[in-house]
């Protein structure tokens, strides 16, 4: 694939396990050096051990933008500036709307959507000066093209961070920096695996190509869109779901 992000200077938030933890690794893979950055900072450091390549870890909080500032100074301390913000973090612990309290909804919101905002207005200053500056949200197919019961306030962060994408990407236009996002459907994460094999089977069988995603086929996204050859592409999205939204119906599904 591409060779550009050799030797380029990458944050990845919400990079100690999961999907983050799967793009960390292909930035890691294709020369980059990655800081990842987590709540806990000794599993942000020992994923980083585990990639290796020079990544190293960082303890930070997107919920707080004095925190996310503190990080994004550390590492572009480290790797002599900061070119790509994957900003991955986010959390869904699930609850129905007519039992959700109003702090379940604010930690969502919190963590999903003012983490993402906290997170690029911390590294823009470093981003600004690269001549490859790069900005990858991770968003959902959950929000901006389906529901799930349980999850309103995540699907509303998801959708919001589309919103915010697509005036954050004129308003850093300027500074030759793109602003782009990967719309995952149902990955494999240590979360997801420890639900069992029968549980992953049933997700898969609504999926046309039969099997959930990889946390590396996301990171592959992302890797595109960091990219030099990716450079004249802002403001847009990919979905990377298997196909799983396109079936009308489940005789849609059964009929192919
Ligand atoms: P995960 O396995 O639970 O990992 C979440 C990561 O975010 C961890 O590294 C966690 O570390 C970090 N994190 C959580 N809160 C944070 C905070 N306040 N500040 C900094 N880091 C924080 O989650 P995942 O399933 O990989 O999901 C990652 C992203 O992909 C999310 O944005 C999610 O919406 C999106 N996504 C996931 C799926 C899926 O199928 N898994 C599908 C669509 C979209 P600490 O706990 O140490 O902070």
């Amino acid at each position: 694939m591409t060779q550009s992000l050799q030797g380029r200077s990458v944050v990845v938030t919400g990079g100690s396990k999961g999907i983050g933890k799967g793009i960390a690794r292909v930035f890691a893979q294709a020369g980059a050096k990655v800081a990842i950055v987590a709540r806990h900072g000794e599993q942000a450091e020992a994923a980083a051990r585990e990639i290796g390549h020079g990544a190293f870890g960082l303890a930070g909080d997107v919920t707080s933008l004095q925190s996310m500032e503190a990080v994004m100074k550390e590492a572009a301390a480290r790797s002599g500036g900061i070119d790509v913000l994957c900003a991955n973090a986010g959390i869904f612990p699930p609850a129905k709307l007519e039992d959700m309290s109003s702090e379940e909804w604010d930690l969502v919101v919190d963590t999903n959507l003012k983490g993402t905002f906290h997170s690029v207005k911390a590294a823009v200053p470093y981003l600004k000066t690269s001549d490859q500056g790069r900005i990858v949200l991770t968003s959902s197919i959950t929000g901006p093209v389906t529901g799930y019961p349980g999850w309103t306030h995540y699907g509303a962060t998801k959708a919001g961070q589309l919103g915010f994408m697509r005036t954050a990407c004129i308003e850093l236009a300027k500074y030759g920096i793109t602003v782009n996002a990967v719309m995952p459907g149902n990955i494999i994460t240590e979360g997801l695996a420890g639900m069992g094999e029968e549980y992953q089977r049933s997700m898969a069988a609504s999926i046309p190509l039969k099997k959930l995603g990889t946390v590396e086929d996301i990171g592959h996204a992302a890797l595109y869109f960091a990219s030099k050859e990716a450079g004249y592409v802002t403001g847009q999205t990919i979905i990377v779901d298997g196909g799983q939204i396109l079936p009308e119906s489940l005789e849609a599904l059964a009929s192919a």
